[in-house]
């Protein structure tokens, strides 16, 4: 195979030039770190899963009317996706406590929020994203008052519909993280969600046992990561080939 220019390697994954003009490929390795690139590992198919699991979510979200990045799937590690340029923001949407929120705010790890609650992180490995206010994006200029618009309408359309979505499979979406992208066509830009959706940047818990379905298995040296994601993907009834999938697709839990 022909050599591709890569763009950007990041901790799980990399961006290659895509065959047309205005498209990137994205690989997903099987590279998993947390704390700040302190704890890395790789564990075997969670690029596989993480490829299949956010082709379906953007897929789903795109049918609703949610703009993304997502073209297609292009094989087993690998996705089309539009070039977009990267609002350095990480957007977090939190419907119960834990991680961060929990510890910074003394709020015991599942408490059911109030209401959804937005947060902004800036994005920089240096700093560690720091969380930022409106304020300090729109003064720093790294997105405008209407961008910021945008992503939370966004961000709360996307909640919305994937809290129902991992509901009807017997798992509580708890937080999750997102990027969006300003995307240019011809003189126009809008903002669409880029990056990826998958048990690396959710925290999934089993509705009945609360078990952890997400990276948080590694972070807390729980064991059995791939089953997690790969319980996951059964679920959503989107097993790779050769997977044996109980269920297909989203049913009613009790
Ligand atoms: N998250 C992420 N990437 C990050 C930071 C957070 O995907 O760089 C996700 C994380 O998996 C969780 C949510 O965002 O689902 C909220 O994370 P939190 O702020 O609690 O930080 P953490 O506990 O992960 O350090």
């Amino acid at each position: 195979m022909a050599r591709r220019r890569r763009v950007y390697e990041g901790k799980a994954k990399v961006l290659y030039e895509g065959p047309e003009p205005g498209t990137l490929v994205q690989h997903f390795k099987d590279d998993v770190t947390a704390f700040d690139n302190k704890k890395s590992a790789t564990i075997e198919g969670k690029g596989v899963l993480n490829n299949r699991i956010s082709e379906y979510i953007m897929t789903q979200l795109h049918n609703i009317g949610v703009p993304t990045h997502f073209m297609r799937r292009l094989n087993m590690r690998e996705q089309l996706i539009r070039e977009v340029e990267i609002v350095p923001i990480e957007v977090v949407v939190r419907n119960v406590a834990a991680g961060s929120i929990a510890k910074r705010l003394g709020i015991p790890e599942g408490t059911q929020l109030p209401r959804s609650i937005i947060e902004f992180y800036y994005k920089s490995d240096d700093l560690g994203d720091p969380i930022v206010s409106e304020e300090h994006i729109t003064a720093f200029g790294w997105a405008t008052p209407q961008e910021i618009d945008d992503i939370m309408a966004l961000s709360l359309r996307i909640n919305d519909f994937l809290v129902g979505l991992f509901l009807g499979i017997g798992i509580r979406l708890v937080d999750f993280k997102l990027e969006f992208g300003r995307l240019w066509e011809n003189e126009t830009m809008r903002i669409v969600l880029a990056d990826e959706i998958s048990p690396d940047s959710c925290r999934l818990w089993d509705v009945e046992t609360n078990e952890k379905l997400d990276k948080d298995r590694f972070r807390r040296d729980l064991g059995g990561v791939t089953e997690a994601y790969q319980e996951v993907a059964q679920r959503l009834g989107i097993m790779p080939e050769g997977g044996q999938s109980k269920r297909r697709g989203p049913m009613l839990v009790k």
